[in-house]
């Protein structure tokens, strides 16, 4: 199998927390439990199910934080992209509102976990703002006001100088501001999770790249290089890092890369003039311009990309878009790169399925993981747990290849580009 490059190591590897000892599976065990994918979905699986009791072997390619989780802007953004009326449309009067109330509550979710456990994950929860990039993106933000907030999410207006002054910018006219949303260290947050989990017994493996599943007697069995684990249940974790260990799961997403850039370490006055109050600040772009503070003295700044390595034209990209949100800044100020692979779905929801008795996959967050994913993994710890699908929030579906999948690398190419001109237009006639 060939494992995913290697890439530009990203800005949060120079803060977070140093990371727990990790081996390699060199054996044959057996397990109650074995997932797949060290990031913030299998993290948190494995804390709920060792904290259970149940045996556990996690089981990540590299080492936990990795993929997106370590790499993310670590915006923890409580809402879905869509109006709850369509989500209820889309998925019916009974996972419609559990899907809902999920999103809702998943910046608490999130923030009060790191509270239970004392994740050392410089989490702040100061709340998210999302600015109207453009006067018709207004009605848009309107909508999901009127509908989020009948649906108990806490989420208000901000406009003008007070916008201005909040967010430090004079590219917005008009946001909402949600007030559960926040942000963490995100490599810490999935550093601290390893550690909390492995404090409950389970044992994670890395440089440990699953290569196959076999059957084993009413149980599966998991290949890797030098070991083997055999379980009940095999979970898969990967999010927009999925191969094709389990067979149908890649078609499922589209990978989207996310690219982001770090500013040099800023004087006090720089970094003041920013988002004052620690709020995260994103957009309604189709290509999504988002930031935040580090908490220190730096400002990070991402958006949509083509490589992972985050090549020249997705520089150029996120020069243009940081000095349009912040004019004092441009590329000289831009000090660190990277970029990473989020996961994409037809309907924009995350995707469970069970495709045989004891395996299930949790994934599909759409730029939403940090606190999405956060709650997928509890949903799967309670599915192995003995909860009936019927009863868990997010609906079990089979699988379905994304349309067109094959050619999704042209067809993302060509949508960036496609609606980054959109985009454009729509500032320039507003
Ligand atoms: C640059 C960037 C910025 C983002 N910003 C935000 C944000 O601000 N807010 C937000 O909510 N979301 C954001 N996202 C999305 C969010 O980070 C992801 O949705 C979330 O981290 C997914 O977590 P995960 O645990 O499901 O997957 P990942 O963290 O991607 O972990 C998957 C893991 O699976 C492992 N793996 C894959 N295949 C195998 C195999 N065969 N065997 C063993 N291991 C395997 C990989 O090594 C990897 O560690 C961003 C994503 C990126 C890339």
């Amino acid at each position: 199998m060939s494992l995913p490059q290697s890439t530009n190591p990203s800005f949060w590897t120079q803060t977070a927390v140093p990371a727990q000892p990790g081996n390699s599976l060199q054996e044959e065990i057996r397990r109650d439990v074995t997932i797949i994918g060290a990031g913030i979905t299998g993290l948190r699986a494995a804390l709920e199910l060792a904290k259970a009791g149940l045996n556990v072997a996690l089981l990540d390619s590299h080492e936990p934080g990795w993929g997106a989780s370590g790499r993310t802007g670590g915006q923890v953004n409580p809402l879905a992209h869509a109006v709850p009326e369509k989500i209820i449309t889309q998925l019916g009067d009974t996972y419609g509102p559990r899907m809902l109330e999920s999103y809702v509550n998943s910046g608490n979710e999130l923030f009060n976990l790191i509270n239970e456990y004392k994740l050392d994950c410089d989490a702040v929860q100061n709340g998210w703002i999302r600015g109207a990039h453009c006067n018709s993106a207004i009605k848009d933000l309107e909508e999901m006001h009127k509908g989020w907030s009948e649906f108990g999410l806490d989420i208000s207006f901000l406009e003008g100088e007070e916008l201005q002054r909040v967010s430090g910018s004079n590219a917005y006219q008009t946001a909402t501001v949600v007030k559960s949303g926040g942000c963490i260290q995100p490599l810490s947050y999935s550093r601290e999770l390893a550690r909390v989990a492995s404090q409950h017994g389970a044992e994670i493996y890395s440089q440990s790249p699953a290569l196959s599943i076999t059957p084993a007697d009413k149980q599966w069995q998991i290949n890797t290089p030098k070991g083997k684990v055999t379980s009940d249940w095999v979970l898969f974790c990967t999010n927009g890092y999925t191969d094709n260990t389990l067979k149908g799961l890649k078609q499922t997403i589209v990978p989207l890369i996310s690219v982001q850039a770090v500013t040099r370490p800023l004087t006090d006055d720089e970094y003041d003039a920013i988002l004052p109050q620690g709020h995260t600040l994103s957009d309604t772009r189709r290509v999504i311009y988002y930031c935040r503070k580090d908490n220190k003295n730096r400002l990070l700044f991402g958006s949509l990309g083509m490589s992972e390595q985050c090549n020249n034209a997705d520089r150029k990209r996120l020069h243009k878009a940081i000095n349009h949100v912040f004019p004092q800044f441009s590329a000289a100020d831009l000090d660190v790169y990277w970029g990473g692979r989020l996961a994409f779905t037809p309907e924009v929801l995350p995707h469970l399925h069970e495709p045989a008795p004891g395996i299930l996959a949790g994934l599909g967050y759409n730029g939403r993981g940090v606190a999405m994913g956060t709650v997928m993994g509890r949903i799967l710890s309670e599915r192995v747990l003995g909860k009936a699908p019927e009863d868990l929030a997010i609906p079990t579906t089979n699988f379905k290849a994304f349309p067109f999948h094959g050619m999704h690398k042209l067809g993302v190419y060509s949508a960036i580009k496609y609606y980054e001109m959109r985009d454009s237009m729509d500032t320039r006639t507003s």
